[in-house]
């Protein structure tokens, strides 16, 4: 440990004399905090100290004791550690501060306070008796976050919009150690900077959202075969073009590979369908859900809560694997998505031997709905306009068992994404944007937003970390100033 990170560790020690602090001499707690990422590349990083503050102020003191050290000491700030992306919320000898010990969900009207370590499940849950909905992350195991920070896709995105859209509020340590509200009335530029600009701007400790009347919804799962899919791709642009797009639908259609499944012989395909109204067997999801031929054995459509919906999304007790993720967008054109899933089959060929390898081609539709409400919402800045939509995201998604995979996996997973980026582009139909929560370290998730909305994030980050905190001593991400 250098002498620095000693110090800053003993100057916190100082000034939170009872602040829970943990060195690797702690080795039993320790480990299973730093092993507790979804991510293997998250692990594989030792912070000196991981501190999980217990209030807002221990925050604030945090983030006072450490001005000091910038520039000597770097710190990264971690929920629920789901995000793959390397270094992102782990920090290799410096100082990880765990949000997971700030609990507490009030409900109020109109919207609900949410500590940032919470997780999506608990906040379904309490809603839930109320008869009440958010936009949150359809699995259960998701932190607030990363996704109320980065943009967020929620099952009901497409009548409410992004995630970030729906936070009316961030209650924020800014870089002075000051507490701000960032809302549409007070420091709202700072409140349009946080949605879309990670963590850039400071430590945010709650988060409060919109909420709205919601019962359950008809949900779940159909899995069918390849040859089906250029068919599937047909009616997903129809319903994605028409002018009659249903506002109650969430689609995410998938190629998928499991080494277990088949013998690790053929790919599978997977529509994971939502309609968030209780209404058995919608039309405006039959041509996904009734698709033939199909696994019947297999098929989980029928009516569920939120939570059971979020929960069959879960991950639930997965860490330490694997596991990253990398996207490009593209229009809602079939011939870019088909051809798209054929070049990522295509590579998988050189992979399919590596150890527990799962893998999928994922689409990610954002409809022409969900952009609308963007500036319906009081705007944000990750540079989308509805005369962008819809949208359509291209997720490829890899989680494999050994490190020593690591290189040709990765390898595999830029090619396939090069070649169907390559493809868009030659046809006019890509889109100049990167979802930051399902990037990787070599896509800048934040230039993909336009100078525009960069300037705008810059001019945050001027007024609210004058000195570049959040830029230099907080290296994960994406950052402003190169
Ligand atoms: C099973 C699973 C399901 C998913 N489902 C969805 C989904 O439905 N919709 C969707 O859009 N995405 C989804 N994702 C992707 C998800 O959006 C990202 O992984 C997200 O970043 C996870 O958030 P987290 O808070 O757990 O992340 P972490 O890994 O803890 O953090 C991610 C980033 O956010 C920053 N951050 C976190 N909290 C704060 C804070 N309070 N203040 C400042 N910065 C902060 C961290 O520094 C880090 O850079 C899913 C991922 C998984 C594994």
């Amino acid at each position: 440990m250098s002498t620095k990170v000693a110090q800053a560790i003993s100057a916190l020690r100082q000034t939170l004399p009872h602040a829970h602090l943990v060195t690797p001499e702690a080795a039993e707690e320790y480990q299973s905090l730093n092993n507790s990422y979804l991510s293997g590349f998250e692990s594989d990083l030792s912070p000196s100290c991981i501190f999980l503050p217990r209030s807002k102020e221990e925050v604030a003191a945090f983030v006072r004791t450490i001005q000091p050290f910038v520039g000597d000491v770097q710190f990264a700030i971690r929920a629920a550690g789901r995000q793959p992306l390397p270094g992102c919320a782990n920090v290799q000898d410096g100082l990880t501060v765990d949000l997971r010990s700030l609990k507490g969900i009030d409900i109020q009207d109109g919207h609900v306070q949410i500590a940032a370590g919470e997780l999506w499940g608990s906040v379904y849950e309490h809603l839930e008796p109320h008869g009440l909905g958010v936009t949150g992350g359809k699995s259960t195991t998701c932190g607030i976050g990363g996704l109320a920070t980065q943009g967020g896709l929620s099952f009901y995105s497409t009548r409410e919009g992004f995630i970030c859209d729906n936070v009316v509020n961030f209650e924020v340590v800014v870089a002075s150690g000051e507490i701000l509200n960032a809302n549409g009335q007070e420091n709202s530029d700072l409140w349009v900077a946080l949605r879309g600009g990670g963590n850039n701007l400071g430590i945010v400790t709650r988060f409060d959202l919109r909420t709205f009347k919601q019962g359950p919804m008809y949900a779940g799962m159909v899995w069918y075969y390849k040859p089906s899919f250029p068919d599937q791709m047909a009616a997903l642009v129809k319903e994605l073009t028409s002018p009659d797009a249903s506002v109650e639908t969430h689609l995410m259609l998938s190629i998928a590979y499991a080494q277990v499944f088949n013998n690790g012989n053929g790919v599978v395909c997977l529509n994971q369908l939502y309609y968030t109204q209780p209404v058995q067997d919608p039309p405006a999801l039959a041509p996904f859900t009734h698709v033939q031929p199909q696994r019947a054995e297999m098929n989980t459509m029928k009516i569920q809560t939120l939570v059971q919906a979020a929960t069959e999304q879960s991950s639930a007790g997965q860490s330490m694997i694997r596991c990253l993720y990398m996207n490009v967008s593209v229009k809602a054109d079939i011939e870019t998505l088909t051809t798209g899933g054929d070049i990522w089959c295509e590579e998988l060929e050189s992979v399919k031997d590596a150890a527990g390898l799962m893998c999928s081609y994922t689409l990610q539709p954002y409809p022409v709905s969900l952009l609308k409400k963007t500036s319906a919402n009081g705007g944000n800045v990750l540079g989308l306009d509805p005369s962008n939509g819809p949208v359509v995201i291209v997720l490829l998604l890899t989680y494999w068992a050994e490190k020593r995979d690591d290189e040709r996996v990765i390898g595999f997973m830029q090619t396939a994404l090069k070649r169907i980026e390559q493809n868009a582009d030659a046809k006019g139909q890509l889109v100049p944007y990167i979802y930051w929560n399902y990037a990787f370290s070599h896509q800048d998730a934040l230039r993909s937003y336009g100078e525009e909305n960069v300037h705008k994030l810059q001019e945050a980050s001027k007024k609210y970390d004058p000195n570049g905190m959040f830029q230099t001593a907080c290296p994960g991400g994406f950052k402003l100033f190169k």
